[in-house]
């Protein structure tokens, strides 16, 4: 075979070792929903189902101003929520770093930052303008964490945002059950989240109460419910996915029947990024297996591993490095790699969203980020009409965009290698999409929104929920805000589960700030029924 049927013949068969047919798409949503079922029957599985406490959703009608702290992703937030009543807001951040120190030292001086960042901002912004109504400020705390003369003092609410496995046991107490996402704080599993917090409030006598321990995706399905009046779904796929759902409180079982028997609805945290854990219908390549091995949580967080923006780039590298380590003949950059690329985690999906964005501009206009890039018309004036770029000026961009984002000598990377790479980055990422669209579907099939179709039967005879609705799901994160056509690779994979007349009722909307704006409805709901 000659050079250049060897490369495809490569290509051909990793895209194969990639790819997720409807068939495979309809057997991983199935075990998706069976493993839901485990876990809503049984504490300890996984995928934790984890009952959230939070039993009512907004609507667009809740006032009031609150505190949020969000920990959990790449930032650590802190902000000032204003509910108008009327589906609108006003929000006031801060953004915090959270160094690989602290994410791995002893838990007590993470939460000593988290305590010192929301005091500096309450003292940036001046007098605290919390909102509280005198009447409520004065109440003592029900187990007593304050003191009669601090019952005097007004202390603001606050809602806690806090993405990793809790096993809530209220409102405002839960316990770590595993860290993720590159943390590993220690002395921290098995802790109550909301003591630590509160201890470290206290410790800095600050007059903050934290009164609702809330998970991010519990937050973005929240604040898109303020923003939509309802709510089905709330799904992160950013540097982690995760989503969290509204459950028939019957069909929570592990809770036992006092709790089950009462009736009602509650939003379960399902932690699908442990979906599949075990790894038996997941698609996994040699190179999701390298991922894994090398991980600091190997065989934890399997589904995550397949979807988010921490792995993505990860996934993609290593298909990469394999293509350039080829024998007898390289694949890519003439055997050339780079101190870039050699190191694990050396590639960002950020860069493979650039990569395809440079591609997918098939109507004549690249969106990345939100701006539309605006050719240079080669005069030196704008050129404001919308230009197309031919294949090979768009491979030309993406060659720019590999010498600069993966450090290569720009004499090894040639515009068949610009090509290669890129394929391979829809590969990695539109099995993500697809595989998220497992996720939702999974969701729509267990609250009787939707049936799984199989070939072109429907199965299933229990009538739908809401037939004929929009069905409301509020998204958050990086990789579905800003990765070109990662939504619409998830609503095709959507439509192969659900049938098209149910996707194209699905609402996927960004849940702007969700998870502070989801910490602070919480908080204020809780606040006042103490
Ligand atoms: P978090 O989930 O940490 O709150 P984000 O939603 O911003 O924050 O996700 C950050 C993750 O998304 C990182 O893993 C980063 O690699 C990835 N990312 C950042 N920008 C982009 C982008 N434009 N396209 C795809 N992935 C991105």
């Amino acid at each position: 075979a000659t050079d250049s049927s060897a490369a495809e013949d490569v290509l051909a068969s990793i895209s194969h070792q990639f790819s997720v047919d409807d068939a495979g798409l309809l057997n991983i949503t199935e075990t998706f929903l069976r493993e839901m079922a485990e876990g809503l029957a049984n504490y300890g599985y996984p995928m934790a189902m984890i009952p959230t406490f939070v039993t009512s959703i907004p609507d667009g009608s809740e006032t009031g101003t609150c505190l949020a702290l969000d920990l959990g992703g790449t930032n650590l937030r802190v902000c000032e929520v204003n509910l108008h009543g009327d589906g609108t807001l006003h929000l006031r951040q801060k953004k915090y770093k959270v160094s690989d120190a602290l994410k791995t030292g002893e838990v007590t001086t993470l939460f000593d930052y988290l305590a010192d960042s929301v005091d500096a901002f309450l003292t940036e912004s001046g007098s605290p303008s919390c909102a509280v109504p005198p009447s409520l400020s004065r109440r003592q705390s029900r187990d007593g964490r304050f003191n009669d003369a601090d019952a005097d003092r007004p202390y603001m609410p606050l809602g806690l945002t806090f993405s990793f496995p809790v096993e809530q046991t209220a409102l405002d107490s839960g316990k770590l059950l595993t860290w993720t996402k590159g943390f590993s704080a220690k002395n921290a599993i098995g802790k109550d989240i909301v003591r630590l917090l509160q201890d470290a409030f206290d410790r800095k006598n600050m007059h903050v109460r934290c009164v609702a321990l809330v998970n991010d995706t519990v937050g973005t399905l929240l604040s898109r419910a303020y923003a939509s009046g309802g709510c089905t779904l709330g799904g992160i796929f950013g540097t982690g996915t995760n989503g969290a759902y509204v459950e028939d409180i019957a069909n929570i079982t592990k809770l036992g029947n006092s709790v089950t028997g009462a009736g009602g609805s509650m939003v379960v945290n399902t932690e699908w990024g442990a979906f599949n854990n075990s790894r038996t219908a997941l698609p996994r390549t040699p190179f999701d297996n390298k991922l894994d091995r090398e991980s600091i949580n190997p065989s934890k967080q399997a589904f995550e591993k397949f979807v988010s923006g921490m792995y993505l780039g990860e996934v993609a590298r290593n298909v990469i490095i394999s293509l350039i380590d080829a024998a007898p003949k390289a694949h890519l950059f003439s055997g050339h790699s780079s101190h870039h690329l050699n190191k694990q985690w050396g590639l960002d999906s950020a860069v493979l969203s650039e990569i395809e964005g440079a591609w997918e501009d098939a109507h004549g206009t690249h969106l990345f980020n939100g701006t539309e890039a605006i050719a240079d018309n080669g005069t030196g004036g704008t050129e404001t009409t919308k230009h197309r770029y031919s294949d090979v000026e768009k491979l030309q961009r993406i060659r720019e965009v590999i010498i600069k984002r993966m450090e290569l000598p720009p004499g090894v990377v040639t515009l068949d290698d610009a090509d290669v790479v890129r394929k391979v980055c829809a590969y990695v990422v539109s099995r993500a999409a697809r595989l998220s669209g497992c996720a939702v579907a999974a969701v729509l099939v267990q609250t009787g929104r939707a049936r799984l179709l199989k070939g072109k039967v429907e199965h299933g005879a229990v009538p739908l929920v809401d037939e004929g609705k929009r069905i409301i799901v509020g998204v958050d994160g990086s990789l579905i805000q800003h990765y070109p056509f990662f939504g619409e690779k998830l609503r095709a994979s959507l439509r192969v589960l659900v049938g098209e007349d149910v996707e194209s009722r699905v609402d996927i909307g960004m849940a702007k700030d969700g998870s502070g704006v989801g910490a602070a409805l919480c908080a204020l709901g809780a606040y006042r029924q103490i």
